[in-house]
């Protein structure tokens, strides 16, 4: 079955869940391939890459940074970007709030949280993104839009952890939107989640965009 099917058949249940090919490390030859197949939503996690990807390649794709940014570089994305799935740190937001200004656009993120038990990966702590939501800090952003939430699970083949580690994301979603953290304007619709390897189970709880590399463009080598 195409990734594409698949993803339709694990989320039968509920809104079908939208693909972003994640294509770092990938020439653009590979990413018009899938382009011509009618791919037109793209995930880089690095931002000159995207940005060359950017200049050269049709301009109705949509991009998505979906790696840890750093500030000084948002500048770059700022004129074009889709949806920052990356949002880890207050600081970081403020600088695409600035960079959005700048541009005279508002800019769509999601806020990542950390829900996995290595401690390497980014991200928000679940509390610590409720407290953030409700700072006057965070309010005064008017021109970002928080459509949603990310996280990575831990990588291991203990699916019970993985299923256990969307659920709790996927309950914080459920808890912002009924509890009505964020004004109307955000419009808090997307819960950005899994990958190649745990993307069904992803899925199974309610992920409403996946995020898949190596399942289209094959392994990468760095
Ligand atoms: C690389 C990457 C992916 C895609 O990984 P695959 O296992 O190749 O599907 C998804 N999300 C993030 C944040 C990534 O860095």
């Amino acid at each position: 079955m195409s990734i594409k099917k698949e993803i339709l058949y694990y989320s039968k249940d509920v809104k079908p869940a939208s693909l972003v090919a994640v294509s770092k490390t990938k020439p653009v030859s590979d990413l018009m391939e899938a382009y011509e197949a009618g791919q037109r939503h793209f995930g880089e996690n690095k931002i000159q890459e995207m940005t060359e990807k950017w200049e050269t390649m049709p301009k109705d794709i949509h991009w998505h940074m979906i790696g840890h940014t750093q500030r000084n570089k948002v500048k770059y994305m700022a004129p074009y970007v889709h949806l920052i799935h990356s949002i880890d740190s207050p600081r970081l937001l403020k600088e695409v709030n600035k960079q959005a200004v700048k541009n005279d656009r508002v800019i769509n993120c999601l806020l990542q949280i950390h829900i996995a038990e290595e401690s390497t990966k980014f991200g928000f702590d679940h509390q610590e993104s409720l407290d953030y939501l409700a700072t006057d800090d965070f309010k005064n952003l008017e021109h970002i839009q928080i459509k949603g939430l990310m996280g990575m699970a831990t990588f291991t083949n203990d699916e019970v952890q993985v299923d256990r580690e969307f659920a709790n994301l996927k309950s914080l979603f459920d808890l912002i939107k009924k509890e009505q953290l964020l004004d109307e304007r955000h419009h808090f619709t997307e819960l950005s989640m899994g990958m190649t390897g745990d993307y069904k189970i992803a899925l199974k709880n309610g992920s409403t965009m996946v995020r898949i590399g190596s399942a289209i463009f094959g392994a990468r080598n760095y």
